[in-house]
C-alpha cells in the first residue's frame, strides 16, 4: 500500500491516522433486524476515512446480488477449516446452519490504518470477540417488535421455510441477550437513517473514551 506523499522526488510520509482512537465496533442483532440496511446507510453517509467495514467469511450459498469479496468472502467448508487451522479467524461460529468467521487480518488492517473496524456479526461471534478483545464496542440492534422482525424476514424472501423458522426461533434467543451489550439501538420502521446516525454518535462518543484503547488483535 503506498502512503501519502509517495510521489516522485518527495519523501514518503507515514500514513496519517484517520481517527484518534481506532476501535473494534461490533454491530449485532437478530437476523432480519436490518443490519445490512443500516450498514448501507452508514456507507452512504460517507465515513470512508474513519470506518472500515470488515468483510467476513461464510460457507453459506451466495444469494442473488451478493458479490464475493464485498458482501462476504464465500468459501468452501474446506477453505473455512483451513483458515481456522491457520488461526486466521478471530472468531468462527455456526449461525443458522452455516459457518461464518471474522478474518483477523481484515480487523488488523483497518486498525493499523487508523480506522474503526466495523464488524456485523451474530451474538455468538460478538461474545467471542468481546472475550478476546475486551475493549471492543458492542452495539445491539433490536426491532421495534417481534412482529416487525418476522415480517421483514418473510418479506425478503431469501430463506426457505425451514431457514425462516430457524431464524425466527434464534431471534428470540438472541434478543434475550441484549443486556450483554454496551448500547441497544432500536431500528424504528422506516427510519434507518436515524439508526445509522445514532450508531455514528455512539462511535464518536466512545472514541473519546480512553478505556476503549486497543491492545493487539
Ligand atoms: P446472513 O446469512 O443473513 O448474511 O447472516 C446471518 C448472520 O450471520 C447475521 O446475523 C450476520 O450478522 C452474521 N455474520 C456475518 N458474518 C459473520 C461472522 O464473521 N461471524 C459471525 N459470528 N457472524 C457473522
Amino acid at each position: 500500500m503506498s502512503g501519502a506523499g509517495s510521489g516522485k522526488g518527495r519523501p514518503s510520509r507515514p500514513r496519517k491516522p484517520g481517527v484518534m482512537n481506532p476501535m473494534l465496533v461490533i454491530i449485532s442483532g437478530p437476523s432480519g433486524v436490518g443490519k445490512d440496511t443500516i450498514i448501507a446507510a452508514m456507507k452512504e453517509r460517507d465515513h470512508r476515512r474513519e470506518y472500515h467495514y470488515v468483510v467476513t467469511c461464510t460457507t453459506r450459498e451466495r444469494r442473488p446480488g451478493e458479490i464475493d469479496g464485498i458482501s462476504y468472502r464465500f468459501v468452501s467448508q474446506k477453505e473455512f477449516q483451513d483458515l481456522r487451522d491457520a488461526d486466521e479467524l478471530l472468531e468462527a461460529n455456526e449461525v443458522h446452519g452455516n459457518w461464518y468467521g471474522t478474518p483477523r487480518d481484515g480487523v488488523r488492517q483497518a486498525l493499523s490504518s487508523g480506522q474503526h473496524a466495523i464488524l456485523k456479526i451474530d451474538v455468538q461471534g460478538a461474545e467471542v470477540v468481546k472475550s478476546q478483545v475486551p475493549t471492543a464496542l458492542l452495539v445491539f440492534v433490536v426491532p421495534p417488535s417481534m412482529e416487525t422482525l418476522v415480517e421483514h424476514l418473510k418479506a425478503r424472501r431469501t430463506e426457505s421455510a425451514e431457514q425462516l423458522e430457524i431464524r425466527q426461533r434464534n431471534a428470540a434467543i438472541e434478543l434475550a441477550r441484549k443486556d450483554e451489550y454496551d448500547y441497544v439501538v432500536v431500528n424504528e420502521e422506516g427510519h434507518v437513517d436515524m439508526t445509522a446516525e445514532r450508531i455514528e454518535e455512539i462511535i464518536a462518543r466512545e472514541e473519546q473514551n480512553s478505556a476503549r484503547r486497543l491492545d493487539t488483535i
